[in-house]
């Protein structure tokens, strides 16, 4: 049988599997799996390298700011992700942050705004980053408390934001505040916020499993003018949650990414690696593995791409993207386990590409919203669907 690609499903036209192909090529020569020495400096090296290759431009949207197209193509953010995580997690990382951390400028900014940031986000001038998460409001992010108190033509910021990601090296944060309109999701507003600001401090820097950037950061007294409002006032749950919503399918997508740069990992040495006077891929309980390692990661890009694919065609796809990302980052959890199990001792020997996965991996089970949170939309969805129906049927 020839083998067959998935970029031959007929999710993707000709121009996407053009651009996963260039992409594969790029990333081959010009990205090393290796972090250096210096983290931030790798990581904005990784932005510069995407951005003058021309990888940024399908991060942003809007063809008059230096995007390719005046919408965000989900599926060739998904095709890039998957791609430039086989290859490397902090290159992926590196392209996923430029994205979300100027979503909401995409969707929600003023000519202006649009016009100072995101042609620099594309060409890899500026480190963007999304600042949500407080240390009391993590997967109820309404619950958030940093305010935000209105003085004459400008926003006086106060409290903290933790697990951002880039923080500590991005040249501007999408930071969402509490406005104080109505308690709760609506009394939120999304600001631009630049780290030379007075009042804005890196509080500490957090070491994770999958290095990358990240920080806890202080306001204090921070004055924000009002012309760094990112949308209206208390539609700032709206803009974080629609921002989100636009890169959802794209964590599934890096999940895949990494699984099957643990199949593929896990397939040369399972055909290599001799035992028992036989090789290893000969033993039946090893082709099982592989076997549900290979389904599962079919099975999560179907997933995946549908939820990109019907994005792309103007769908909500609340429910669909959440299957996808739960889907996508649970198998792919499995998969990088059975890979580790493969490669016995050498599966757990440090910063090598097996055990490198298994940490890099972990993570995305838990942000974006979490599994648990996954489920819930699912549930809430299809409930919702079924009650409408029933309800039609009198
Ligand atoms: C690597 C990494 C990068 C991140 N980058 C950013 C960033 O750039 N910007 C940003 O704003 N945030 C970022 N975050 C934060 C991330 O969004 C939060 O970690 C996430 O929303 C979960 O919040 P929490 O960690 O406070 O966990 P909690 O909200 O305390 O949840 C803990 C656990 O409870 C379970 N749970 C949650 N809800 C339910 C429920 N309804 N029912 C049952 N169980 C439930 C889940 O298993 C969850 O993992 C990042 C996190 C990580 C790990």
């Amino acid at each position: 049988m020839a083998e067959r690609s998935h970029l031959d499903w007929p999710f993707f036209e000709e121009r996407h599997r053009a651009l996963a192909r260039d992409l594969d090529a790029w990333a081959a020569k010009n990205i090393h799996p290796r972090y250096e020495e210096d983290l931030d400096q790798e990581c904005r090296q990784l932005v510069r390298q995407l951005g003058e290759a021309g990888w940024l431009k399908y991060a942003i949207g809007g063809k008059a700011y230096g995007a390719l197209s005046d919408t965000i193509d989900t599926r060739a953010i998904c095709l890039i992700r998957e791609t430039l995580a086989r290859h490397s997690g902090l290159a992926d990382f590196a392209f996923a942050m430029q994205g979300l951390g100027s979503g909401a400028i995409t969707l929600f900014g003023t000519d202006a705004q649009k016009s100072s940031y995101l042609p620099r986000v594309s060409d890899g001038s500026l480190v963007a980053a999304f600042a949500l998460s407080e240390p009391d409001a993590g997967s109820d992010a309404a619950a958030l408390r940093c305010e935000a108190r209105r003085d004459g033509d400008a926003y006086v910021l106060n409290g903290e934001k933790t697990w951002i990601s880039n923080g500590g090296i991005a040249d501007f944060y999408v930071v969402f505040a509490r406005t104080g309109e109505e308690p709760g999701p609506r009394g939120i507003t999304a600001f631009i916020v630049e780290p030379a600001t007075e009042g804005f401090e890196i509080a500490e820097r957090i070491e994770a499993i999958a290095p990358h950037p990240m920080a806890r950061i202080e306001f204090r007294n921070c004055r924000i003018p009002s012309s760094q409002r990112l949308g209206e006032p208390a539609q700032g749950f709206k803009v974080a949650m629609a921002t989100l919503d636009v890169f959802r399918s794209s964590v599934a997508a890096a999940a895949l990414g990494f699984a099957r740069r643990a199949l593929d990992e896990a397939l040369r040495r399972a055909t290599s690696r001799k035992m028992f006077g036989q090789t290893l891929s000969d033993f039946q309980l090893t082709q099982a593995k592989l076997a549900s390692m290979a389904t599962g990661i079919d099975a999560a890009a179907l997933l995946t791409y549908r939820a990109a694919w019907l994005r792309d065609q103007g769908c909500r796809v609340t429910v669909e993207a959440a299957m996808a990302k739960m889907t996508a980052t649970e198998t792919a959890q499995q998969v990088i386990d059975a890979a580790v199990q493969i490669f016995g001792a050498l599966g757990v020997v440090s910063d090598q590409t097996i055990e490198r996965l298994y940490r890099e991996i972990r993570p995305l089970r838990i942000y974006e919203g979490a599994t648990e949170v996954q489920q819930l939309i699912i549930a809430r969805g299809i409930l919702s669907a079924f009650q409408e129906s029933e309800g039609s049927r009198g």
